[in-house]
């Protein structure tokens, strides 16, 4: 399957910032990385947005998705708070109900399965475990979008759990077990 791999922020757009320094840009991408390699050797054919620490604006990471055409289109990202208390894994698709929502109930099933420590926060109100959102990239991709904020990298457990290769690699596991379940080899 060909899909789009976004890793969120990166260059002059560090996104969020842990208590200890950690960068939402380099989890990201660490992630997004893991998740390249393990794809193309299971015979995928993932395309990354981003593929070092540079800024890429949503619009051009959109506009980018649409020319290449992918199946689906994954969003990375850590969650952040002014908090540090909240914690727990949330995916976003765009508004509506459409495809986007059974390839988020797809990688929260795996999520849920890999990690059954993890909160999942999750909107009910519509039957779904998506909230709703209007998020620029789920907006303006022409396939199946969803952005998971896998965890609060706020919150000084889960940004040391982010600094851990083995979760990262983990969460790369995961999303690949979703897209699979959700559109095959
Ligand atoms: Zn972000």
């Amino acid at each position: 399957m060909k899909f789009i791999i976004d890793c969120g922020h990166g260059g002059t757009d560090p996104g969020a910032i842990g208590p200890t320094g950690l960068k939402e840009a380099d989890v990201t991408l660490a992630i997004g990385k893991v998740l390249e390699s393990i794809s193309k050797m299971v015979g995928h054919t993932p395309v990354m947005t981003r593929t070092s620490d540079e800024y890429v604006s949503l619009k051009d990471r959109a506009k980018f998705a649409n020319t290449q055409g992918g199946k689906c289109f994954v969003s990375i990202h850590c969650n952040s708070f002014t908090s540090p208390v909240p914690a727990g894994f949330e995916i976003w698709t765009s508004r509506g109900q459409n495809t986007s929502d059974t390839l988020a109930s797809s990688i929260t099933h795996q999520w849920s399965k890999a990690f059954p420590d993890h909160l999942i926060r999750a909107d009910w109100s519509d039957g779904d475990v998506d909230k709703e959102s209007g998020f620029y990239v789920l907006k303006h991709t022409a396939m199946p979008a969803v952005l998971l904020e896998t965890a609060f990298i706020s919150n000084p457990k889960w940004e040391t759990w982010l600094r851990e290769k083995g979760n990262l690699k983990k969460i790369a596991e995961v999303i690949l077990d979703g897209l699979e379940a959700w559109g095959g080899k």
